[in-house]
């Protein structure tokens, strides 16, 4: 095994008399998916609130690539890349899709007059006019939202090096107008955003307000905004529950891809094994606070204990 991302070594958690955690260790494999199962009230959700920053544990340290992270701040850790959902998604609902992911990203240079957004989608990039067509569109919805218009538009430093390009160049002005109007940071996270998107499969949603996302679509631009602010690490609480199967599946394979393709590690509290078992390199089992089993799927789940923490929880 390569060196962990994350290592929990000797946690314990009690409210009052209850020992939540009893003295949990365990490692979690960098580029991984692993999961974390077990019956109602074992410690799953405390476990996840501990590694994220919510609870302070009694004992026991929590190391995140390398370094103590013990009782960092969730802010601290995220900062850090790791990263949690929560079983119900927060989400900013009157934003658009890819708002809500540019508003997680780091540099967030989203005050700019043009919301440059003709990199929303890699597959129009280089290829169709399409995107300018839809990036133009959007610049237009923006630009009748606001009052003085002519005087915001002379005054953008992009709308000078616009105009500049478009005469040094000889372009001609209808195809190249909006594409040129942009500020360069914003640039660079709307790409970002648009590759996010696209491994997420919310390309098409990119533009609609969150509130009309099916809860696992929630979900998943939730994962997105984690992986704008630059998540390593993501501890997803019950990904796929109230998901009907379809999208349950849906939401996994797109997990899968963000592990192959941007080698996310996922630590996943997931109940629904039926779903999730094809998809995961390593589980945890716990009962009554305690890791009872890890290993490859298969071999936990055959685990004597495991079976009768199930029959007797
Ligand atoms: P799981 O997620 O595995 O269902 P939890 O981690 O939510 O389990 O809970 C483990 C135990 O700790 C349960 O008995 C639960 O009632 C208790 N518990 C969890 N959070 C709190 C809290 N904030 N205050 C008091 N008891 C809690
Ligand atoms: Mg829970």
């Amino acid at each position: 095994m390569t060196a962990p991302i994350l290592s929990v070594e000797k946690v314990r958690k009690s409210f009052g008399n209850l020992h939540a955690l009893d003295g949990v260790s365990l490692d979690i494999e960098k580029g991984k998916i692993s999961i974390l199962i077990g019956p109602n009230g074992s410690g799953k959700t405390t476990l996840i609130n501990v590694i994220s920053g919510l609870y302070r544990p009694d004992s026991g340290k929590v190391i995140f690539q390398g370094k103590e992270a013990t009782g960092l701040a969730p802010y601290e850790l995220y900062n850090q890349g790791l990263a949690r959902t929560f079983q119900i998604p927060a989400l900013f609902w009157k934003l658009t899709v890819l708002e809500n992911l540019l508003v997680a990203g780091r540099k967030n240079p989203g005050e700019g007059f043009f919301k440059s957004r003709q990199d929303f989608l890699s597959p129009w990039l280089d290829t169709t006019a399409g995107w300018q067509l839809i990036h133009g569109l959007a610049v237009m919805k923006k630009l009748i939202r606001k009052r003085s218009l002519v005087n915001r538009l002379f005054r953008q430093r992009s709308m000078i090096r616009f105009l500049e390009q478009l005469y040094a160049a000889g372009v001609k002005p209808w195809r190249n107008f909006f594409t040129l109007a942009w500020i360069e940071g914003e640039k660079e996270a709307t790409q970002k955003a648009g590759r996010i998107l696209n491994l997420l499969g919310l390309s098409r949603f990119w533009n609609q307000p969150a509130y009309l996302l099916s809860g696992g679509q929630m979900k998943l631009v939730e994962i997105g905004r984690a992986l704008m602010a630059g998540a390593k690490l993501l501890l997803l609480d019950e990904p796929v529950s109230g998901v009907n199967p379809t999208l349950a599946h849906e939401i996994f394979s797109r997990i899968l891809r963000l592990r192959d393709e941007l080698g996310i590690t996922f630590f996943i509290v997931e109940h629904r094994l039926d779903i999730a078992l094809r998809y995961v390199d390593q589980m945890f089992a716990m009962a009554f606070g305690q890791v009872i089993a890890s290993g490859p799927p298969d071999q936990v789940m055959k685990n004597t204990r495991v079976m009768e923490a199930y029959l007797g929880g």
